[in-house]
């Protein structure tokens, strides 16, 4: 499939065409200095008609997706109203992109188009992380962070995975986006968990002619003293703040950087203010990961100023770091290398790369047009299984608890072919309180892990994350205590809501193993409601079941024997939310959906 991508900004239009046969670019071009993006789009057809090439479908780069969308979108008449719906919020970009799409449209009427938004990779970032603490009415209009250069932070997750040859799920990475626009972005074991960008691109570093963090408290500082408009702030933040406005010269650190070196003071200050925002952010990011494995490095500046790297990575040895100047000086990228700027002693690694949008968007534009069809048809509903909390053992854990040479005892048999409730509990004990008497389910497993609702996290008092079963890096330590014994352990979990799909039934409904579908359920009339995110998972021994938990069953004021429907769309038998396809992660050695490793042609 030929992939036309287009980037429509301010000062330029880029545009590339892949083919995701080969994954290959066949043409790459810069349309600079326009006057209007109509007017270089229209340019577009001549560039490729010169070079005889044709397109099967369009991608395009949307600024702000607000937080309705997860993913890319096809764009119609309603995908056309949410981003124009979300002018407010990105009122520089997003006009741009619309322009982009209303004459893409006039002239490749019949050509599939998808909305790649820049805020979609970041709707994985936790409500504690972007929650602003203003008034709820302001919350309540859409008053939150969102975070920008998604599909460039995605990018460099998948480039720094394949590099390193791990999977994305094994590293907490930091990248730092640093080009005109730019942001950092925490990101945990394969997703986005804080980004320094916010409601708007204002938010965070300091850019090229953009501000970066200031007090809000300067909006009526200045309104009172110099009697500016809220129209007059805004513009001066956006576009006459930042190195603009430090350096006094312009906002191309390449000249800065040169009038630091002769002595020009305000270059000087330029520079330290912005490499001190970088490595703040970098810190800050380290505690909220409770670590970090890489640091990444991309953008105009982020590729190319062997100095500014240096200076954000001083200073960050208490994290392990240990920071190779003749590596750092000898980087020079022409393409998709990603060389390791660090000591081989180092326990963080510092990566370069270049920030390839373009070849994203595409990948993600085959991604979304690639989904298999299914026509709809009448598939009975799902029985809906509420798991109430339990904890799973090993072996070992089985004799530390109850005594040497012990075994459990089968009290009766769950629904899932071989698997059973023990007779056997033990009481769960948190840093704030306890969980008595909880079930322990068998049989034994290769790992420990202990399985509640997150309204029983606050009584445990510890954070729980939502997780596959048996993903358990990282999660906290609870002590178990048994008649025998007591353990400490990792393993606490609040597990992710999943189907469980018998193979016959999942290839029945298009679904494979990793795919997330919504289920509508049925809450007695009183509080019916459709689950998003559900993960699918496939076995020819499963007995078709969905499985929630205690909180997820209440908030649908159903009980075990409830059942649910999978959400159609559109003549689709399941409404896809996400689809596992190892066709997306070629270069990555773990599919992000369903963390499998791909198969090895
Ligand atoms: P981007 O928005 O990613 O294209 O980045 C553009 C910015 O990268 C320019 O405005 C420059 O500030 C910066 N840049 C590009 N090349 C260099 C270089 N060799 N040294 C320092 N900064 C550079």
């Amino acid at each position: 499939m030929n992939i036309l991508t287009i980037n429509a900004g301010s000062s330029s239009v880029k545009f590339a065409v892949f083919d995701t046969a080969t994954n290959k670019q066949l043409y790459k071009s810069e349309i600079e200095r326009v006057v209007s993006v109509e007017e270089a789009v229209r340019k577009i057809p001549d560039f490729l008609i010169a070079e005889n090439i044709k397109i099967d479908a369009i991608g395009h780069r949307v600024a702000h997706g607000g937080a309705k969308f997860k993913d890319p979108q096809l764009i119609n008449a309603e995908i056309i109203k949410a981003i124009e719906d979300c002018i407010p919020l990105a009122p520089l970009h997003n006009p741009l992109s619309l322009a982009g799409i209303k004459v893409t449209k006039e002239i490749w009427p019949n050509i599939q188009q998808v909305a790649v938004f820049d805020t979609a990779f970041h709707q994985t970032i936790p409500e504690r992380a972007y929650t602003y603490a203003v008034p709820e009415k302001w919350r309540a209009i859409g008053l939150r962070r969102y975070g920008f250069h998604g599909t460039s932070h995605k990018y460099v997750m998948m480039r720094v995975a394949e590099e390193l040859k791990l999977p994305v799920t094994h590293l907490r990475i930091i990248s730092c986006h640093l080009g005109n626009g730019a942001s950092v972005c925490a990101i945990e074991r394969g997703v986005s968990v804080d980004t320094s960008m916010g409601m708007t691109s204002l938010e965070g570093l300091v850019m090229g002619t953009r501000s970066g963090d200031v007090d809000p408290g300067i909006f009526a500082y200045l309104s009172h003293t110099l009697g500016l408009s809220v129209d007059e702030i805004e513009m001066a933040l956006y576009k006459e703040s930042g190195l603009i406005a430090l350096s006094g010269i312009g906002n191309d650190m390449r000249d800065i950087e040169k009038e630091a070196s002769l002595g020009n003071k305000k270059a000087q200050l330029a520079i330290q203010v912005y490499a001190y925002r970088v490595r703040k952010y970098i810190a800050s990011y380290a505690g909220v990961m409770g670590g970090v494995d890489v640091i990444a490095f991309t953008g105009g500046i982020g590729e190319n100023s062997t100095s500014m790297r240096k200076r954000i990575c001083e200073r960050l040895d208490y994290l392990g770091l240990n920071f190779d100047d003749d590596k750092n000086i000898s980087v020079k990228l022409t393409d998709s290398e990603a060389p390791q700027i660090q000591m081989d002693n180092s326990l963080v690694k510092v990566l370069v790369t270049q920030s390839h949008e373009q070849w994203m968007i595409a990948q993600e534009v085959f991604r979304i047009l690639t989904l298999k069809i299914t026509p709809a048809s009448q598939f009975p509903p799902i029985p809906i299984a509420v798991s109430a909390h339990h904890i799973h053992l090993t072996d070992q854990a089985v004799e530390q608890l109850f005594g040497k040479g012990y075994k459990l005892k089968i009290r009766n048999q769950l629904s899932q072919p071989g698997f059973w409730a023990a007779e056997e509990t033990l009481d769960v004990i948190g840093p704030h309180g306890e969980i008595k008497n909880m079930r322990v389910l068998g049989p034994c497993r290769d790992f420990i892990q202990i399985e509640i609702a997150e309204t029983e996290a606050y009584i445990l008092g510890t954070d729980a994350p939502i997780r596959l079963s048996g993903d358990r890096d990282g999660t906290p330590i609870v002590t178990l205590r048994g008649p025998k014994g007591s353990i400490q352990t990792e393993g606490l979990i609040i597990a992710k809501r999943h189907i469980h799909m018998n193979t016959k039934d999942a290839e029945a409904r298009g679904l494979k193993q990793g795919d997330q579908v919504e289920v509508a359920v049925d809450g007695n009339g009183d509080r019916d409601l459709i689950f998003r995110d559900v993960m699918i998972r496939v076995d020819p021994k499963y007995v078709t079941e969905m499985h929630i938990d205690t909180d997820e069953a209440n908030a649908a004021h159903i009980h075990h024997g409830g059942v649910g429907a999978l959400m159609p769309v559109k003549g689709i038998a399941a409404h896809i939310t996400h689809r596992h396809s190892h066709a997306h992660y070629t270069e990555q050695s773990f599919c992000l959906n369903c963390r499998e490793e791909k198969e090895v042609a």
